[in-house]
């Protein structure tokens, strides 16, 4: 299958797991993961309509984006170090994995020193023990609260990698617990948490049924990494 094929599949699959759930498909968004993958695949799959893509890596991105067509949306989806916040906010419009104070604040301060608005969503490691990155839960509501006196920052929601597993079924309940977080803390901080960014290549279809907004796409668009 060529790009726009793949692109057709993937928004199929997203159409369907929304009408099973009772969503509106306008309702997901996809991420398009571009990690690895030079300006000609992002060329490709951009002139056939896709519009946001996804980075992990700053500096792979500051090579990358120049070379891409303009006016698509970029989205940093990685773990980001405080020390390459000020270049990544030159390039990037929303973070998907803020997982601390620290760098929420500083995300704050090059937008700010930049003139510019940001949107991020809190990572929340919801395994606990299994997976790395992340926020515990018991954490995120003193970030939330931090972040509702940033005005350069949008807090729109919340992220999650689960534990990898190739059946699906076993990240569903990942998924289900991230948007019972979100409908709690919603009601506790009155901050809106519209966005849930979970599902990748493996399970975004089941992600969706959860209740996700954002999908996060790589090898499933662009075929495997490290190969042509
Ligand atoms: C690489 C990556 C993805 C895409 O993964 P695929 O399995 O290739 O779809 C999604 N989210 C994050 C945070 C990633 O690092």
């Amino acid at each position: 299958m060529g790009p726009e094929e793949q692109l057709e599949s993937v928004r199929l699959r997203i159409g369907q797991a929304c009408a099973r759930a009772g969503r509106l498909p306008e309702s997901v968004s996809l991420c398009a993961v571009s990690k690895t993958h030079g300006p000609d695949a992002v060329g490709a799959l951009a002139a056939a309509g896709q519009r946001v893509f996804g980075e992990s890596r700053v500096q792979e991105a500051q090579q990358k984006i120049p070379l891409c067509p303009g006016r698509l949306e970029w989205h940093f989806i990685g773990h980001l170090q405080t020390n390459k916040v000020r270049q990544a906010v030159a390039l990037f419009s929303t973070f998907h994995a803020v997982d601390s104070a620290r760098l929420l604040e500083a995300l704050h301060a090059a937008a700010d020193a930049q003139g510019v608005r940001l949107r991020a969503f809190v990572e929340v490691n919801v395994s606990g023990e299994r997976s790395k990155f992340g926020l515990a839960p018991e954490d995120v509501p003193a970030l939330l609260a931090r972040g509702a006196s940033l005005p350069r920052v949008e807090l729109a929601g919340l992220m999650t990698i689960p534990p990898f597993d190739p059946d699906p079924e076993q990240t569903r309940p990942y998924f289900a617990r991230l948007r019972e977080l979100r409908d709690r803390w919603a009601g506790e901080t009155g901050l809106a948490l519209t966005e849930l960014s979970m599902g990748m290549s493996t399970d975004f279809e089941v992600a969706v049924e959860e209740g996700s907004t954002w999908v996060r796409v790589g090898t499933t668009l662009f075929g495997e990494r490290g190969k042509a």
